[in-house]
């Protein structure tokens, strides 16, 4: 028989590790809503060429990373490296924002990566884009959600690193400064490095292998113009005003023109070395424009869900069920099937062992199954009672049938 073994650099998320998913997709959706955003669905596959535009050709994305395929149509389609080119030409064909829009997302984007622990070919992101508002408290807004919703999860001590990187007409006149200086030292800059220097010379600023010969580089926060500045100095200070900590990061770029002003990415201090951004996003307000829409200013950002998972940790899964039903033999199975029927139309989360198991055997599957309490289906029904146990205390006791729901949910 074949075994067939799952795509190379894609997890399987299985029960019952995948409570942590449910956790923090249920944070994203509930923290989003207290936030004012709304669910934007979009494809998982677009035309090619959206991307190319949208996320830009020179980027490495594009270049290297892109899943294409062609479908029966003869049409040229790939499988969404990033939501945000998705949400804006959906937005564009439904006629515009109309006024501000806030759309959040949450789901699968596919690059061919060279896999490694928080770099797979399918991962998560878990998004938001604010459009229509030019704002800089929209980016500042922005930068929060990211930080709250990593608060909420519990990833500690994250730094914010902060950079602008002014609007496309400063970069005209910083751009030609920095190519002089990348060609001074062109020998000096890995491959990538050097063929970037004519076509995204900014991509350079932050490229790993290339950071001794960079570190002296003219930086954009250097040159910006006079609105972009005062829009950067209302970020910081609002920043500031909500204890947000973040540090300047005058290397932090997105090399591609429709990006403007505000970038930003989270790194939790403790975790990993090289590939350390739980997220990130920044300021797009040439997208809509480039897209074939009406000019709309933009910020957004996404979470890469795989990396705050890893930065989580292996602490113990939540527990999920509030009960579990075990049954003191086959005579009792019927009336312990009846009881969690009745308990789930009520509206707690209940299992049940349907088999032939010992006692002790459905316990330990209750506890495995994530449950916070168990109750025993056995003689003492024929007295209107139960036996019951708090899995997270140990505590066991009996009591009447009809305190099971208060019991229950008293955890
Ligand atoms: P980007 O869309 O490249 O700005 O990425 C935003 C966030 O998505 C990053 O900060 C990462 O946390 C996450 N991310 C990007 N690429 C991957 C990948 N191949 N595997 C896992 N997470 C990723």
């Amino acid at each position: 028989m074949t075994r067939f073994r799952g795509p190379k650099g894609i997890d399987d998320i299985l029960p019952p590790r995948s409570r942590v998913w449910v956790r923090a997709e249920l944070a994203f959706l509930e923290l989003s809503a207290r936030f004012g955003y709304g669910p934007a669905i979009t494809p998982l596959f677009e035309a090619t060429e959206l991307f190319a535009r949208g996320v830009g050709e020179s980027t490495e994305v594009v270049e290297k990373q892109m899943y294409t395929f062609t479908d029966k149509g003869g049409r040229s389609l790939t499988l969404r490296p990033e939501a945000t080119a998705s949400i804006v030409r959906a937005v564009i064909e439904a006629g515009g924002t109309a006024g501000v829009m806030k759309a959040s997302y949450w789901g699968p984007m596919f690059r061919y990566e060279r896999p490694q622990a928080g770099r797979r070919r399918q991962f998560h992101q878990a998004g938001v884009e604010y459009l229509g508002e030019p704002a800089p408290e929209a980016d500042l807004e922005v930068i929060e959600f990211g930080y709250r919703y990593l608060e909420e999860l519990g990833v500690a001590d994250v730094e914010v690193r902060l950079n602008s990187i002014g609007d496309a007409a400063d970069r005209e006149a910083y751009r030609a400064e920095l190519t002089a200086f990348l060609e001074e030292r062109i020998d000096l800059l890995s491959a990538d490095a050097r063929r970037r220097v004519a076509t995204n010379p900014l991509r350079v600023l932050d490229s790993k292998v290339d950071a001794d010969v960079v570190a002296t580089a003219p930086v954009p926060l250097d040159h910006l113009g006079p609105a972009a500045f005062e829009h950067f100095e209302r970020v910081k200070a609002g920043l500031e005003r909500l204890g947000i900590p973040y540090v300047l990061a005058p290397r932090l770029v997105r090399g591609l023109d429709y990006y403007n002003r505000t970038v930003f990415e989270y790194v939790p201090r403790g975790y990993g070395a090289a590939q350390n951004a739980v997220g990130g996003g920044g300021r797009y307000d040439g997208l809509f424009e480039l897209l074939g829409g009406k000019p709309t200013p933009a910020v957004g950002l996404a979470m890469g869900v795989d990396r705050i998972i890893l930065a989580m940790g292996e602490e113990t899964l939540p527990r999920v069920l509030d009960v579990f039903v075990v049954h003191a033999g086959p005579a009792w199975r019927n009336t312990a099937v009846e009881l969690t029927s009745r308990l789930r139309r009520e509206g707690l989360r209940v299992d049940i062992d349907l088999g032939d198991r010992t006692l002790r055997a459905q316990f330990k599957q209750a506890d495995r199954r994530g449950a916070r309490g168990v109750i025993v289906v056995g003689e003492e029904w024929e007295g209107g009672r139960v036996t019951v146990k708090d899995l997270e205390t140990g505590e066991q006791r009996e009591i009447p049938v009809e305190e099971i729901e208060t019991w229950a949910l008293r955890h």
